[in-house]
């Protein structure tokens, strides 16, 4: 019940999604939830690389080192 105030707390350490980015999955989840899946949920996850808070809608990395690790499609290879 407390997360929403923790959150609020903690938002200035973390890294947020661009706004671009954002809206990509709200409209991806508008579209999910006409095919009756479940939404895209944006979590607070500790970057494996760095360590930094950050916003993740499924990466488990804030981006410090997308280009060592590589990319296809947004998917982190690990
Ligand atoms: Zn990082």
């Amino acid at each position: 019940m407390t997360q929403e105030i923790e959150r609020e707390f903690q938002a200035n350490k973390i890294k947020r999604l661009p706004p671009s980015v954002v809206k990509d999955i709200e409209l991806k989840n508008h579209a999910r939830r006409l095919a009756n899946l479940s939404p895209i949920k944006i979590k607070i996850r500790t970057c494996i690389s760095c360590g930094a808070l950050f916003e993740s809608a499924g990466n488990r990395t804030c981006g410090c080192n997308t280009r060592s690790t590589g990319y296809i499609a947004g998917r982190e290879i690990i």
